[in-house]
């Protein structure tokens, strides 16, 4: 619901041509009366329905129980009066979107009591009413008894996967500073102090180069010695860099799986040393394969294992969950093809088996383009 003007509840699974229907046949029911009071009075109970349906899902608080409370009256008074029970659909929608668990239940309950009693008592005083419609009577009362259900955890559901998302969104930021962080912390302690010794060291030996040229050789010999473990030091900074991504990355994924309840396995002592592009790229899969088995696979239990040949490194993210059709998947969702794109552009590749859970099966060949590239530079 978005505008003031809507009343068709979204989301609900069913088309807005039924629900046109559903706004629609009161109308027919009420026109079927003898009496023009009994045709003025239906025209206000609808739009009164409408108008509180509307007033629920904007109000906040308690007073959305009033409405709710107005709608059911309403409903059992189409009931009783016009055989027009479809109201009770629109009511079951309405309280599977309460997510306050007392009241979905309270009006859950009421709204199945009585909306059974009004049938009832239609069936027993005015058989005739009701019994044309039988078999859409039967299927309403089963709305009313899953609908309110079905939503409830639908919109839960929801809820869940975009707090997710948040979490992820903000943990990557977070991620981002610290690393910021880590790296200017490093370059002061180790390059930053190194090229100041080299400073200190050079002034010296300028000064001593002429009065004691063999002192200002050793000063020379100390600069040169500061300068090659500067360098190796920064070497080691930058590979620490680019080999903490896989490791962070799997650490992240460990504490998503755990905040879901998910069992998760890890051998680390597989874990590969690929180049930068290439273990980016493996980050970026392993996050979106874990994301998806949060989000999707009802799992209970997520393995991740490594393997590295002569030829290609391998990454496989495995879990026992529901499993789907790798053929129809959702095209609303840009996860997998996302991956296969960058996988792509690292001459990698993705498979995918779905059967009684999920096997993710990412390969990479060792030597790519991008590597020899890489490598010759
Ligand atoms: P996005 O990743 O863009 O947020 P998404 O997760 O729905 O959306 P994909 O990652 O491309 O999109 O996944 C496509 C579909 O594949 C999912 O909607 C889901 O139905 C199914 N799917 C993917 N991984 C799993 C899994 N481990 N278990 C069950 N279903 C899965
Ligand atoms: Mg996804």
């Amino acid at each position: 619901m978005q505008n003031w003007y809507q009343i068709i509840p979204k989301n609900t699974g069913l088309s807005t041509y039924i629900w046109i229907i559903f706004c629609l046949l009161p109308f027919f029911f009420i026109f079927r009366s003898s009496s023009l009071i009994e045709i003025i009075f239906g025209i206000v109970m609808i739009l009164l329905f409408f108008l509180s349906y509307r007033l629920s899902f904007i109000s906040h608080s308690r007073s959305v129980y009033v409405w709710v409370s107005i709608e059911m009256a309403i409903s059992i008074t189409m009931t009783l009066l016009y055989g027009y029970i479809y109201f009770a659909l629109f009511l079951a929608f309405f309280i599977g979107s309460i997510q306050k668990f007392s009241g979905f239940l309270t009006l859950y309950i009421v709204h199945l009591v009585t909306t059974i009693a009004a049938i009832t008592t239609v069936f027993l005083t005015q058989n005739e009413a009701l019994f044309p419609q039988l078999p859409f009577v039967i299927i309403c009362v089963i709305g009313v008894i899953l609908l309110p259900f079905t939503m409830y955890s639908r919109i839960k559901r929801e809820k869940l996967e975009g707090q997710l998302e948040d979490a992820n969104k903000k943990i990557s930021q977070l991620m981002v500073v610290e690393e910021r962080e880590r790296i200017a912390r490093d370059l002061h302690d180790t390059l930053g102090q190194k090229l100041s010794l080299i400073g200190l060291k050079s002034d010296l030996a300028g000064k001593l180069i002429e009065k004691k040229p063999e002192a200002a050789q050793k000063e020379i010999h100390d600069i040169n010695q500061t300068a090659r473990t500067a360098l190796n030091e920064v070497r080691e900074m930058v590979s620490n860099m680019r080999r903490a991504k896989l490791e962070e990355e799997i650490l992240r994924v460990q504490q998503m799986l755990e905040a879901a309840e998910i069992k998760f396995r890890v051998d680390h002592t597989q874990l590969p040393s690929p180049p930068p592009l290439v273990e980016n790229v493996l980050s970026m899969c392993l996050r979106e394969s874990v994301t998806n088995v949060v989000k999707h696979s009802k799992a209970t239990e997520c393995e991740l294992s490594f393997k590295q040949t002569a030829e290609d490194f391998e990454m496989q993210i495995k879990d026992n969950g529901t499993g789907f059709n790798s053929k129809q998947i959702s095209l609303e969702g840009h996860g997998l093809q996302g991956m296969r794109e960058r996988l792509e552009f690292v001459n990698g590749s993705l498979d995918i088996t779905s059967h009684k859970g999920t096997r993710i099966t990412i390969r990479v060949p060792y030597l790519n383009q991008h590597q020899k590239q890489e490598e010759s530079v």
